[in-house]
């Protein structure tokens, strides 16, 4: 499986995409900016994109979302919690004092137990809210991979300040949904560099006593 994690845009948000060569269809998950680069990622690699996953509707996840959309007709999938949020894109624009991005359509919506697969992999949707309210990871158990969006980060968790954000929620999800993954399995998170289910529950100061 090719695995490619890209961090674009403004906050370096990391889109991972997922690549079967047997196949050579695609998964990509957050293609929040800088579409070109996802694209020739995709030309390199001779990929075609089966789905889109938006991790959350915050606008450094999603806002290539639309583009990236018309370029491959590939279908979105978000959970329909986040529908709130992906209405106020002008709002979150105006936060961060960059232009209001075009909005994606949802074709799809991911919830426990949506399962996509790519290859022999399966691509498991884990509600993990808390970031927001629809916020999902994805657990690929054959790859030992958990992309975990904004939910855990290596050495810390989601911020809950902003709409929809709920910080006994985040932890709830994580303990629940998460720590009972492997020690093994390797987390991707929205932002930053890679950690461990294992790491985190030893060294993660937000998870402690959990
Ligand atoms: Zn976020």
């Amino acid at each position: 499986m090719i695995h490619i994690i890209l961090p674009v845009g403004l906050l370096q948000c990391n889109c991972s995409i997922f690549g079967d060569e047997q196949s050579g269809e695609a998964i990509v998950i957050d293609p929040g900016d800088e579409i070109e680069r996802i694209t020739a990622e995709l030309e390199r690699h001779q990929l075609k994109v089966k789905a889109i996953v938006i991790t959350h509707a915050h606008i450094d996840h999603v806002a290539g979302a639309h583009k990236l959309r018309a370029l491959t007709g590939a279908p979105v999938y978000m959970n329909e919690r986040d529908r709130e949020l992906l209405n106020a894109l002008d709002m979150q624009a105006q936060w961060l004092g960059v232009d209001t991005p075009q909005r994606t359509e949802v074709d799809a919506t991911a919830t426990s137990g949506t399962v996509l697969r790519l290859g022999s992999a399966q691509f498991h949707v884990l509600l993990t809210p808390g970031h927001t309210q629809g916020s999902l990871s994805l657990w690929i158990p054959q790859e030992n991979k958990l992309v975990a969006g904004d939910t855990l980060f290596r050495d810390s968790i989601g911020r809950t300040d902003l709409p929809g954000g709920d910080s006994r929620q985040i932890i709830k999800s994580i303990k629940t949904q998460l720590l009972t993954l492997s020690d093994e399995v390797v987390v991707i998170p929205g932002h930053g560099p890679n950690t461990t289910i294992g790491r985190e529950k030893e060294r993660n100061p937000f998870l402690r006593g959990l």
